[in-house]
């Protein structure tokens, strides 16, 4: 049994609504942050290598090293040329400290749908791996 492979969008949708980049299952994280090792509807196999997670590291630098980024100069733009430093901070520093906590398990289904649609084949027919 296969099932058609999603679009690049769809496997990005489903990568930031922390679903399977391959099925769009649900349910993949026990707790907040820590992922289960395989999709429990198609059985994907997530964490394909060792240091795979290097890749969701990034994601995670780049989203929310570009959310602090423009909050920042949009707050700069808004206040110039008296900038409230105390009160930026209040902002800012809260974004740079929890920013990649809460978007860890978003950068990790993120990367496993940028690894399926840039780095991987899309083939519908590929085996699941749940079995090997
Ligand atoms: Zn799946």
């Amino acid at each position: 049994m296969s099932t058609p492979a999603p679009t690049r969008g769809q496997a990005f949708w489903w990568g930031f609504t922390k679903r399977c980049a391959r099925c769009g299952s649900g349910h993949l994280f026990t707790g907040y942050l820590k992922i289960v090792p395989e999709c429990p509807r198609c059985g994907l196999h997530f964490e394909r290598e060792q240091g795979y997670w290097a890749g969701a590291l990034a994601i995670n630098i780049m989203a929310t090293g570009g959310l602090f980024t423009l909050v920042f100069v949009v707050l700069l733009i808004a206040t110039i040329p008296k900038v409230p430093v105390a009160p930026l901070l209040l902002v800012l520093v809260p974004i740079a400290a929890l920013g990649p906590i809460v978007y860890y398990p978003f950068s990790k289904t993120v990367w496993v749908a940028v690894d399926r649609a840039f780095l991987q084949r899309l083939d519908p027919n590929e085996p699941t791996d749940r079995h090997r």
